[in-house]
């Protein structure tokens, strides 16, 4: 507590803070679950000002290690870090603090600990506790897995009584047996926050035109917020960030490939300027801690719930109400796919990829509680919240069985009688029974197939071939994203598998005004 109130300058410990500093102070292991912005840094902050020696906390986030140490000096607290953006020169001096036990924590980044002379020096010194910080990323099933945390499953073989505390703000059940087995903690206690955000209101909606319906937000809901905007690529991140400026709303784009020195210009003004939309790639966030943080809206599908809940997460920190939105559509699914079919690595890295997708669509398409949804996914129980969309107009299903039989029956079809596969808006056309130029090139208005489906609008169309594609009924391969079906498809083709669908709503009048206008 003493120390709690001179260093740090506040009065009480939050949430488990308390039992977790006292056990780690009494050198016992731990591993905490806390979502971001609970308080973890001060759970092995507090630890290693008490205990004697210098607390290690290794981090994969080297770019914020510079601010981290500059954060901790400006308290009074000796902190230094040792990463490869260091001259030989800087290095020697922070070893030198270290071994000389005029440091109270050094922040290692991983790889540091593969060389044998990073051990070495560590043997020299006195050392009170190792934090491993987002340790989720020693989780090869984990969404976020650094083969450098691997090298950190020695640390408790060669340092047994120096008390390790791994830390991490997302993690399934799954994940956190890995942490565990990883990082040899059998022992230690688990101390899990909730992960319940009550005033952050979950909302995911169909795309049609993503920078419209983002604007019709902002008008309607958060005009003159602080707020921000995810997009998957640079061009986008550009392109909605000048759209939004020629709509009159303060917006500031930031990803990597800006200079360092207008990305920290941005990055400083969004922190301290009121009402500025920042429109980003996910390089931004980080170690960001901005309270009054509004909204944060994705633009294109994220590729895990561990990377959606770390990013919504951002909203609200000051506990007032926040708004996540997403909007997503059949592009962002085709897309999604085609990236984990080009990605680097084995077989069991895409299966990986895959299984991250798929349980980010299955919260996109749920007719249950988002927020029940989410808790679920991170194995704690929750019930249906009353404030995200899925409570607030519970979306209606459908029997969509004939409908995804004659979507499958095209693709056989183009398949069977052409030897063609086409992606999603041919065979759309094809159901609509329309003369594109396209169809009249392919033949296509002669297919048995061809307007069998005026029942139902493009749009419905498309939101019966991206669940389909969410629930695995059908799949995208190649380049051009064509469909094909899986194994699964044959059971519904032949009647004995039924496909309830979510009902895609009507275009948001709003959306539709500001588009006309
Ligand atoms: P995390 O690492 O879990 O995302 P941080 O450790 O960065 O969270 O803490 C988030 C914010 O909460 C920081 O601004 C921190 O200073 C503040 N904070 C943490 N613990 C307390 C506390 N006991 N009392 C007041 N503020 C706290």
């Amino acid at each position: 507590m003493e120390v709690l109130r001179r260093v740090f300058g506040y009065d009480t410990f939050r949430g488990e803070q308390q039992e977790i500093v006292e056990h780690v102070i009494a050198g016992g292991d731990a591993l905490v679950l806390m979502p971001t912005g609970g308080g973890k840094s001060l759970c092995y902050q507090v630890p290693a000002l008490v205990r004697e020696g210098v607390g290690v906390v290794v981090s994969p986030l080297i770019a914020l290690m510079q601010d981290q140490v500059d954060a901790l000096r400006a308290l009074g607290v000796r902190a230094g870090f040792l990463n490869s953006t260091q001259d030989p020169d800087e290095r020697r001096m922070v070893e030198a603090e270290f071994l000389s036990g005029e440091l109270d924590l050094l922040y290692l980044a991983p790889e540091r600990l593969r060389s044998e002379a990073t051990l070495r020096l560590l043997d020299r010194g006195t050392i009170s506790l190792f934090a491993i910080d987002e340790a989720h990323c020693v989780a090869q099933w984990g969404h976020d897995f650094r083969p450098d945390y691997l090298a950190l499953s020695t640390l408790g073989q060669r340092w047994p009584k120096v008390p390790r505390i791994a830390l991490t703000a997302t993690a399934t059940e799954a994940t956190r047996a890995e942490i565990v087995s990883r990082l040899g903690l059998a022992d230690a206690r688990s101390f899990v926050a909730s992960f319940d955000r009550p005033n952050i209101q979950y909302r995911i909606v169909p795309k049609n035109d993503p920078r419209k319906q983002l604007l019709a937000l902002l008008r309607a809901e958060h005009q003159g917020d602080s707020g921000i905007v995810y997009c998957l690529s640079r061009a986008s991140v550009e392109r909605t960030a000048d759209f939004l400026v020629r709509s009159g709303i303060e917006a500031l784009p930031y990803h990597a490939g800006l200079d360092p020195r207008t990305r920290a210009e941005h990055q400083s003004r969004f922190l301290r300027e009121d009402g500025l939309v920042m429109v980003a790639t996910i390089a931004f966030g980080m170690g960001i801690d901005k309270p009054d943080v509004r909204f944060v809206a994705h633009l294109d599908l994220p590729r895990s719930i561990e990377g959606y809940y770390q990013e919504t997460g951002r909203a609200g920190r000051d506990g007032l109400p926040s708004t996540a939105w997403l909007t997503y559509g059949l592009q962002d699914v085709v897309q999604q796919r085609k990236l984990i079919d080009g990605s680097e690595g084995d077989d069991a890295h895409r299966r990986r990829l895959a299984a991250h997708l798929d349980a980010m669509l299955a919260l996109c398409e749920t007719a249950r509680c988002r927020r029940e949804h989410l808790l679920d996914y991170f194995g704690q129980s929750g019930s249906s919240c009353g404030n995200c969309d899925t409570c607030l107009s519970p979306p209606e299903t459908w029997d969509g069985t004939v409908a995804a039989q004659k979507v499958m029956s095209t693709v056989v079809r183009l398949l069977r009688e052409r030897r063609q596969k086409f992606g999603a808006g041919q065979v759309v056309d094809i159901l609509l029974g329309r003369k594109t130029a396209k169809v009249i090139e392919h033949d296509h208005d002669t297919l048995s197939v061809f307007g069998i489906g005026t029942e139902l609008r493009e749009a419905e169309w498309r939101g019966v071939v991206r669940q389909l594609l969410a629930q695995q009924l059908l799949a995208v391969e190649g380049d051009y994203g064509t469909l094909v079906l899986t194994d699964a498809s044959g059971e519904v083709l032949r009647g004995q598998r039924p496909v309830m669908l979510r009902r895609e709503p009507e275009p948001a009048p709003r959306a539709r005004a500001t588009g006309a206008g």
